[in-house]
């Protein structure tokens, strides 16, 4: 790589990022006889595996369908030991693929981008990293993550603490033993549920700091049944291709046929069972074709999963406070535990709502909320991500006609298809906001979205054209359906990461498209046949 004083290192195609994203973006690319250099902030492949290091983490799809659909040969011959993969297996299984396919030595690891600027006149993106080393190229991938910067907690104080304190998005890689300490989580989304029910078994005391209760129900996790792996596994083509006709990406949950309120309330209750001993989000949320659309409708679900929380936990005053209140069933991740409610049975874990008495400050000795103070030796910070935008707003992106990424996002993303933004050509997004991305099983979607780059490159070069940008209009369109789309169902009615909620003064715009990876594809596939509508191609 050239340093600034030398001449940028040219290649034709700049990735940002080496998750599941920029990996397959850079096996695809590579198959175009495109020359590629790829950036990664981490010290090495995965993404999202490579950070969470967490106790607990796993992923909450099952790992036969999270997992690459690109190669039958490494579908087959990868083994899956659990139901669902832990982050140590999932990391592993990433690394397997980078060197299965030779892809490292496209990789600059440890090296963050920090600027790309576009040269209009040459469709020309140089980007500079924290290194200061500078690389042009004619078409930028940003593949930076939808939950991949960390929201750091900005208590006052925490400078202060005495103590030790994590991020569970950005976990020591040699773990943390908390045998016999005073230990605070703070936040119970997904993060914090997976690692409180480990952290309490080794931890003397655990504070669990609630600002608000998030539904959650049982993985049912299990080590993998060989003669499921078998079946799955002699079905694989069909399977992944089913998937893109569902709404989450995810084949093998037989969709919904009638209204939640169009059961009885046995009927109801025996469906409701199933689902929660079968474990799942997905088998969940399709128990009825309303539940995301019909707050009634949702309402017996959710009342359901409050009942079991108040069937599970002993105390009726720590039941209460988790049973969620502030949003539909479905509206905010919907997470998936292994005893996170029966950990509150143990002795040496209390919960304490910080919806009612926030935390004022981190002291040397703990923290301090607004009736107490609590003596902690450790703090973790389950306190998730700037998400969906947070990755990109962090360079700094700009055109030599003065657009800014940052202007341009100032009241939230606005992309065509969640995959470019006009005023900013030849940028690619994998799985933008706008996208279904995190709304769905999020490896195929990012195999999708590299696909569909990889096509339009293809086709530029088959063209003998140089550039692509979206049309305004197409893009205005493309966000008020998105808004229009999401209006149509509950999800708005949830203070989320999907809204920018959990950032202090982040524009409220839900950012997810919400219509479903079906519909999402076919559009996809629309523009690209009908010469990539809504775009302007230019030489
Ligand atoms: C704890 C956790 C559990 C999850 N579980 C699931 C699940 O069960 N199912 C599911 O579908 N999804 C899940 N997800 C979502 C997950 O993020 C995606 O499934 C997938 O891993 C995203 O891959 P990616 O390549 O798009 O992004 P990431 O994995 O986030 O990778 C992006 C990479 O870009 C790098 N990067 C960002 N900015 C820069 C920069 N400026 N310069 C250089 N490098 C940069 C980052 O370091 C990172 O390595 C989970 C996410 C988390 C956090």
């Amino acid at each position: 790589m050239s340093t600034p004083s030398s001449e940028p290192a040219k290649f034709d195609a700049i990735i940002v990022g080496a998750g599941v994203g920029g990996l397959y973006a850079i096996y695809r690319l590579r198959k175009l006889g495109l020359k590629v250099r790829a950036f990664e902030a981490a010290g090495g492949v995965g993404g999202t595996w490579y950070w969470n290091r967490y106790p607990g983490c796993r992923c909450d799809v099952e790992s036969m369908e999270y997992s690459y659909s690109f190669s039958d040969e490494l579908q087959q011959e990868w083994h899956w030991p659990e139901r669902y993969g832990t982050q140590p297996e999932i990391l592993r299984y990433v690394n397997h693929v980078a060197d299965r396919f030779d892809l490292r030595r496209d990789i600059e690891f440890n090296t963050r981008v920090r600027e790309a600027v576009l040269d209009r006149n040459t469709n020309t993106w140089t980007v500079t990293t924290d290194k200061g080393s500078v690389a042009t190229a004619r078409f930028c991938i940003m593949a930076t993550g939808n939950l991949s910067t960390p929201r750091r907690p900005n208590y006052p104080g925490l400078d202060s603490f005495k103590g030790k304190w994590y991020h569970t998005g950005l976990w020591p890689h040699d773990g943390v033993d908390f045998t016999g300490l005073r230990v605070g989580v703070i936040g119970t989304g997904s993060s914090g549920v997976q690692s409180i029910p480990i952290i309490a078994r080794q931890a003397k005391h655990l504070h669990v700091f609630q600002r608000t209760a998030n539904f959650s129900l049982p993985a049912r996790n299990v080590p993998m049944p060989p003669d499921k792996e078998r079946a799955h596994k002699a079905e694989y083509p069909e399977r992944r291709r089913a998937a893109y006709d569902t709404p989450f990406g995810i084949a093998g949950y037989p969709a919904p046929v009638k209204s939640a309120l169009d059961a009885s309330e046995a009927e109801r209750q025996r469906a409701y069972e199933a689902k929660w001993a079968e474990g799942g989000s997905i088998s969940f949320l399709y128990s009825y074709t309303d539940l995301l659309l019909r707050q009634e409708a949702n309402e017996t679900a959710s009342e359901f999963v409050r009942r079991k929380i108040r069937a599970t936990v002993k105390d009726p005053k720590t039941a209460e406070l988790l049973c969620p209140d502030s949003h539909p069933i479905g509206t905010k991740r919907l997470i998936l535990d292994t005893d996170y409610y029966e950990t509150y049975n143990r002795d040496n874990v209390t919960l304490v709502d910080i919806r009612s008495k926030p935390i004022e400050e981190i002291t040397p000795a703990g923290l301090r909320t607004a009736d107490a103070e609590y003596a902690l030796d450790a703090i973790v910070f389950a306190t998730g991500f700037d998400a969906m935008t947070g990755a990109m707003k962090e360079i700094d992106i700009r055109t030599d006609k003065g657009a800014t990424i940052e202007e341009k996002w100032a009241d939230g993303p606005r992309t065509y298809l969640g995959i470019m933004m006009a005023g900013f050509p030849n940028l690619f997004m994998v799985t933008g906001p706008q996208s279904p991305g995190v709304k769905s099983q999020m490896i195929l979607s990012c195999e999708q979205h590299v696909d569909w780059i990889a096509d339009c490159l293809q086709h530029l070069r088959d063209k003998g054209l140089h550039r692509i940008e979206p049309e305004k209009a197409a893009e205005d369109a493309w966000v008020q359906h998105t808004n229009e789309v999401a209006d149509g169902t509950l999800y708005p009615l949830a203070n989320s990461w999907y809204t920018g909620a959990n950032i202090p003064g982040k524009p409220r715009v839900f950012m997810p498209y919400v219509g479903g990876v079906t519909a999402y594809k076919k559009k996809c596939d629309e523009v690209a046949a009908r010469g990539y509508e809504g775009f302007m191609l230019a030489v």
